[in-house]
């Protein structure tokens, strides 16, 4: 058995597993990828031609400190590819953990890895809006679009328009036209300088705001605040999007198309909770109405022996997410008894970057009149092909949140279990998204859950 268990090695993940075996824990991290990074870090496997490993990241030294460091220690065994499905603490006795993954890139096998504390560092996953169209070939979320280009090298579309809202956008379209796409313009459906009186006090994103401004003028991308790609057009993909020019609450006006063959849509990130759920932890609700994981300065959840790190507590990018992870991995030795001195400096930098991921979530949000740009016959959930009629149904039937509204048409009831089309689902009920209640946060065989001890590895 381990004496912590890190589930998610990105930017958070792999600082709390570098600052546990530092203080002298043995220390299991975990990722269903194949490579540590985790979103932000994202890059290409062994043996893919980058030009140089970090060309397509801000800050990649940092990348290669941490993975350096964890290389450096023998107390952190690595379980790549392997995908969590679901956690189980005991209630009783030391409070250890059971994290049941599934190993292996086909022909998964089941394994259990016990330890007697767990970091939960589980990132963020894209958050899109439905809009006509937006499930034609061609149509991608920012996030996918940017994961496609850091991992696999393969740029979305020869003519891209990048559109939704958030500084998230710059990264996306300077990586596009960087890597020889003609990006014929950047939407962003609230105002362009709506974080500029959090950036004087923060000069290091300053100059990284600036950098992609450069790279997209010197590409002559056109960067618009207040417009937004209100539908998607093409017959069997994408050809060209209509651009709307809104008001302050997102209602379209004036109208013109712009001819792409891909589009990279995003509004904003969901924190991926389902671990801390399932064990129980007390959530709250982040600056933008969606739940995190509610923490104490130590990164402590409400289950003891649990701890949260990164996307999970609120998103805030990866400086905040790394700040929280060496804040975890520290707590968690001290916590099991290890001499941990202390580094009041991290606290305060944690503080400063989330004081930032709220101006940000509060400068970028969502506006209700987004709603109006569907269609009745635009799906909502793609899993299960719900359109919106169906949607209005069974608000009409009496669907006030997003678990009746499931139960009546079916949203969120397919693959993706309401990652995609959940944000939406709860707006569209009228509710605020709640905390996802998934006691599987992976898809899983029957056969795995069936339980066939022969399948079964416990460590
Ligand atoms: C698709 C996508 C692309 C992004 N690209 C960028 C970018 O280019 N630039 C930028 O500034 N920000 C980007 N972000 C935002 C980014 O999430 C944060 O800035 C930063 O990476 C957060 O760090 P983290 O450690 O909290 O989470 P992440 O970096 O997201 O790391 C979480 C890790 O947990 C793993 N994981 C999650 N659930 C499980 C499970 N059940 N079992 C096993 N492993 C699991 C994931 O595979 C992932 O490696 C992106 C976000 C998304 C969703």
């Amino acid at each position: 058995m381990k004496d912590l268990a890190v589930v998610g090695a990105g930017p958070a993940g792999m600082a709390a597993a570098v600052a546990a075996s530092r203080a002298g824990l043995s220390v299991v991290l975990i990722d269903s990828g194949a490579r540590l990074g985790g979103q932000y870090y994202r890059h290409p496997p062994e043996g893919f031609r980058a030009r140089r490993p970090g060309a397509l990241h801000h800050g990649f030294a940092r990348f290669t400190r941490l993975a350096d460091a964890l290389g450096e220690h023998d107390g952190v065994e690595l379980r790549l590819l392997h995908r969590v499905w679901a956690v189980v603490a005991e209630r009783e006795g030391d409070g250890r953990v059971a994290v049941h993954c599934l190993a292996g890139a086909r022909d998964e096998r089941r394994e259990t890895v016990l330890a007697r504390r767990l970091v939960i560092a589980t990132g963020a996953h894209d958050r899109p809006l439905p809009f006509p169209g937006w499930d034609l070939p061609g149509v991608f979320t920012a996030g996918g679009a940017q994961a496609l280009l850091k991992g696999d090298l393969v740029v979305a579309g020869r003519r891209v328009v990048v559109a939704g809202t958030g500084p998230f956008l710059l990264p996306v379209a300077a990586g596009l036209a960087g890597a020889g796409a003609h990006v014929a313009g950047v939407f962003e459906a609230n105002g362009r300088f709506g974080l500029a009186p959090a950036l004087i006090t923060h000069l290091g994103k300053l100059a990284e705001g600036a950098g992609y401004g450069l790279r997209l003028a010197r590409h002559r991308v056109p960067y618009l605040g207040g417009h937004a790609v209100v539908a998607a057009h093409g017959r069997d993909e994408l050809t060209h999007v209509t651009v709307a020019e809104l008001d302050r609450d997102w209602v379209p006006g004036r109208l013109r198309t712009i001819a792409c063959d891909a589009l990279a849509v995003g509004y904003g990130f969901v924190p991926q909770i389902e671990l801390a759920t399932q064990l129980g932890c007390a959530t709250g609700t982040d600056r933008d109405g969606g739940p995190v994981v509610t923490v104490d300065e130590g990164m402590r959840t409400t289950v003891p022996g649990v701890y949260a790190a990164g996307e999970p507590t609120g998103v805030g990018g990866a400086g905040l997410a790394e700040a929280e992870g060496w804040i975890a991995g520290r707590t968690a030795a001290a916590d099991l008894g290890r001499p941990v001195p202390p580094a009041p400096g991290l606290a305060r930098k944690r503080a400063r970057l989330a004081a930032f991921g709220r101006a940000l979530q509060s400068a970028y949000p969502v506006r209700d009149g987004w709603k109006g740009w569907l269609r009745d016959d635009t799906l909502i959930c793609r899993c299960e092909e719900v359109p919106y009629a169906r949607i209005k149904e069974a608000r009409e039937l009496g669907a006030v949140d997003a678990r009746s509204m499931k139960l009546l048409a079916r949203p969120g009831m397919g693959w993706c279990q309401g990652r995609v089309c959940g944000y939406a689902v709860a707006c569209l009920a009228g509710e605020a998204p709640a905390p996802p209640r998934r006691p599987i946060a992976q898809p899983v065989r029957l056969g795995d859950l069936a339980g066939d001890p022969g399948g079964e590895d416990p460590r």
